[in-house]
């Protein structure tokens, strides 16, 4: 019974809802130290609560926006390439730069 409602004649208090099964949210307490238990946004690992589509625009729709070499494409690209670098340093491949 993957996601659906068990239904047994009668047995309402042992019955397993959709809603239960649905993942969890995996902030911890600040305070009690427990975890947050509540239903994690579609997508996410953590509930409204705790960050989940948080954040601010991407972009250029960010006011902070002003030549996009600190875009999350831009960082990706960059970490790309240094990684291809540092693998072919590791063959043994030299590179020539002019
Ligand atoms: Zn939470």
């Amino acid at each position: 019974m993957e996601g659906r409602l068990a239904r047994t004649e009668g047995d309402h208090l042992n019955a397993v809802y959709p809603f239960q099964k649905s993942p969890r949210c995996s902030a911890t307490s600040k305070r009690s130290r427990k975890p947050c238990q509540a239903p994690a946004v579609k997508g996410w690992t953590v509930c409204r609560f705790h960050g989940a589509r948080g954040g601010g625009p991407k972009g250029k729709r960010n006011g902070m926006y002003r030549h996009g070499l600190c875009t999350n494409e831009a960082i990706a690209e960059r970490r790309l390439i240094r990684e291809l670098l540092q693998r072919c340093s590791t063959a043994g491949i030299k590179l020539r730069f002019r």
